[in-house]
């Protein structure tokens, strides 16, 4: 007799999974053919009909990936073997680069939220009548600046600028900032303010050129795990000098490890500088040469002597002293910093005095050296100059009337639709909507319910908007589940454009997927917003991506960011990408470093030909300031904004969890592959010292409480986190539950890297 079948949906579940488990791959599927395309051999359903390059669209690396391609779409990956960047290297998250396209959360259609609060799907034409009426009502009657929208580092410039555009000088908004505010508004305005424009100099050649690699506040293995692998092609057997408060992967891997107390680097860089100067281990005919203000620091920096420094940053005379010497040894010194400098209460100061080093040492503009920031997200840098938020168009000035004279006559703008006045920084935005000033925003590519600091505040000022437009991928994020109309968009992927790296490289985004139901391009929903808004003749140029590369080419023109000499599209494939500048009388400039394994395309005859795809920036000892020189900037330490007490006696200090995690997860969560490459629960690091004070076990649940919030994780018992000291890392929903909301005050960047916290045993194992 047949035996009943099961009742419920999960029994029934566990029956399919049963039934197909009998079938299981058929051996036909795993005989391997030749791949063709360089591919040596693969299974038959993998085997591809083209391949093409595209950039990465995780991290700020940059890397080229080769995508396999059967009937126009991606079913495969392979890192690209002679893209200049990652020379044929991924990490886990390049990868797995596909997966998250085929989310079963994907946004597929708009979400409008019904009278009874819950949302449904509508079509296009009522999603962006609903979007248009809803805002210019808001508009209408609070004024123009009364919505805003918060943008990200993750879609191409050509959408950054579309957006800036548009939400400018088509829908008359002031106020626009970006994720990118999270992660290198630090290092814009410390650039901008010692150099005269946002320009990190270096090429990634330079981590296999110095004799001296320095690396203050990154976890290059775990964040940048293709651009340590380049650290790891040096060839001079390069001393390795990290400054982090914990002993993070790649501080396991150094030569030297600086184990400062949190928030101490800018003094150690000022003692650093002390000892420099007073050794008489500077460069004083680069100093006269290239700088400005160097008297004035030096005088600055006289009491910060390594007597008095050594034990405010928790390390002895003789480190500090052994630091100073290793810099002056070294012929090519380079200085890398990230989120361990930019997240923090005076991180435009401390990034500047890493700049100093460089400066007074000379160690910039040569092989091998520089004052680096390396930068976050994929297109950071395009937001950065691109995105019409913190700069004008092009990395121009809104304050200035001749930039906005110049890029309204390149648009064909009446230039009154250039604002005059800078937009609010993204903390001041969420102000703004906390004091009831800011009623409507539009959220793009980003998850701030998730990633803003002190998160449950965000969290409840977000209630008070009138209207809160989610425009993301998937419709799951913690900030689309709290808004009014969620419009569906394609993901990196799914569309073209470009990103720009960390060494400031042009790379190629493709289409080599489709994307899933009615969800349409960023650029194709700025172009309906346009249209609906009844602003779409000022972009009737804005045809495509590629036409808007074209129109920014004009913006940069005479620009540090000069790219009129990228011919187009087709180039930047032809390259292996192209770094800025590349203005078009400099496309023959020589350089030492040679594009490995591509040749470099043949230019029009009446162009010089592109000799180099490695150029780095102040090759002439000429900085951007109208005088040419860089400038000494500095200014005395201020106190942490909290220090910790009886209560919340420990530090918090937050960072990268693995190379498979991105940020939010939003992404890679949706990796089953990458999910096993890292804890999935939160996690908390403790010392064994704290821990046995404490009474926690190893894997013990504990409670985590700061000011603001707790949370509740496991205990990792390790002591690569000093005593006084616990790490959380970013990437799980509840840490920024416990952050302390404190903004540099020249960058407004969060700092999210030192709040006082307590922590306990919780019953439960
Ligand atoms: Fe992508 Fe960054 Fe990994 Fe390279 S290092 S594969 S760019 S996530």
């Amino acid at each position: 007799m047949t035996p009943p079948l099961p009742s419920t949906k999960s029994k029934r579940r566990s029956l399919l999974a049963l039934l197909r488990n009998r079938s299981g791959t058929l051996t036909q599927e795993l005989v391997l053919h030749p791949g063709e395309f360089g591919l040596g051999k693969v299974p038959a359903r993998l085997k591809p009909d083209a391949t093409t390059t595209v950039v990465c669209g995780f991290c700020s690396t940059g890397c080229g990936l080769n995508v396999h391609l059967k009937d126009g779409q991606a079913i495969n990956l392979t890192p690209a073997t002679d893209y200049p960047v990652n020379l044929g290297m991924a990490c886990p998250k390049g990868w797995e680069a596909i997966t998250p396209l085929r989310a079963p959360d994907r946004a597929t259609t708009p979400l409008l939220r019904n009278a009874n609060g819950k949302l449904e799907p509508v079509d296009w034409d009522t999603a962006m009548q609903v979007f248009t009426v809803r805002f210019k009502a808001i508009q209408d009657q609070f004024g123009k600046d009364s919505m805003a929208w918060l943008g990200t580092g993750q879609i191409c410039t050509e959408e950054l600028a579309f957006l800036g555009a548009l939400g400018k000088f088509g829908m008359g908004m002031i106020h626009g900032d970006g994720n990118t505010r999270q992660c290198m508004a630090t290092a814009v305005a410390a650039y901008k303010q010692s150099f005269g424009f946002d320009a990190p100099p270096f090429t990634y050649a330079d981590f296999e050129q110095s004799d001296v690699i320095v690396l203050v506040g990154s976890n290059l293995c775990i964040a940048h795990p293709i651009m340590w692998q380049r650290v790891l092609r040096n060839r001079s057997d390069p001393e390795i000098i990290v400054v982090d408060p914990r002993k993070t992967e790649t501080a396991m891997a150094a030569t030297q490890h600086y184990a400062i107390a949190p928030k101490s680097d800018l003094r150690l860089l000022y003692g650093l500088a002390h000892v420099l100067i007073e050794r008489g281990w500077i460069n004083r005919d680069y100093i006269t040469a290239h700088t400005n203000s160097f008297a004035d620091f030096a005088a600055f920096v006289k009491p910060f002597t390594p007597e008095t420094v050594a034990p405010e940053c928790g390390l002895s005379v003789e480190q500090l002293l052994c630091f100073a010497e290793t810099i002056h040894r070294g012929q090519r010194v380079s200085f890398w910093w990230t989120m361990g400098v930019n997240q923090g209460h005076e991180a435009t100061r401390t990034a500047q005095a890493i700049i100093n080093l460089a400066l007074m040492t000379g160690n910039i503009g040569r092989p091998g050296t520089g004052a680096n920031s390396i930068t976050g997200q994929c297109n950071a840098m395009g937001s950065r100059l691109f995105s019409n938020t913190t700069n004008l168009l092009g990395g121009h000035d809104f304050l200035n009337a001749a930039h906005r004279t110049k890029v309204a006559n390149l648009l064909g703008l009446d230039p009154a639709l250039v604002p005059d006045q800078n937009s609010l920084a993204y903390d001041q935005i969420v102000q703004g909507i906390s004091d009831g000033k800011i009623k409507g925003l539009w959220v793009i590519a980003t998850n701030s319910s998730h990633s803003w600091i002190h998160q449950s505040r965000f969290t409840q000022i977000l209630k008070k908007l009138d209207f809160l437009v989610v425009q993301d991928m998937y419709h799951t994020t913690e900030t689309a589940r709290e808004a009014h109309l969620v419009l569906p968009a394609a993901a990196w992927g799914e569309k073209e454009g470009t990103f720009i790296n960390s060494e400031r490289r042009f790379g190629l985004v493709k289409k080599i997927s489709r994307a899933p139901g009615q969800a349409l391009s960023d650029f194709n929903i700025f172009k309906l917003v346009a249209h609906y808004w009844g602003c779409g003749a000022l972009f009737r140029d804005w045809t495509s991506p590629e036409a808007v590369f074209q129109i920014l080419k004009k913006l940069s023109k005479d620009q540090p960011c000069d790219i009129t000499g990228i011919r187009d599209y087709r180039m930047l494939e032809e390259c292996g990408g192209v770094q800025w500048p590349l203005a078009e009388e400099v496309r023959g400039e020589k350089s030492e470093v040679r594009s490995e394994g591509r040749s470099l395309p043949a230019l029009p005859s009446s162009l010089p030909p592109l000799t180099s795809n490695e150029r780095r920036l102040f090759e002439d000892g000429r900085f951007f300031h109208p005088d040419g020189r860089a400038k000494f900037m500095f200014e005395a330490p201020r106190e942490a904004p909290e220090i910790t007490d009886a209560e919340y006696p420990l530090l918090l200090l937050t960072g990268r969890g693995t190379s498979a995690q991105w940020h939010t997860q939003t992404r890679t969560g949706k990796s089953g592959v990458l999910r096993q490459l890292y804890p999935e629960k939160i996690y908390v690091e403790i010392n064994s010292r704290d821990a046995a004070r404490l009474g926690i076990r190893p894997h013990q649940m504990v409670k985590v409480r700061s000011r603001r919030g707790k949370l509740t994780a496991r205990a990792f018992i390790t002591n690569t986190v000093q005593p006084g000291h616990i790490f959380i890392p970013m990437h799980y929903e509840e840490t920024n539950r416990l952050t302390f909301p404190s903004f540099d005050p020249y960058s407004r960047q969060p700092s999210y890297k030192a709040c006082a916290v307590a922590i306990s045993p919780t019953r439960t194992k």
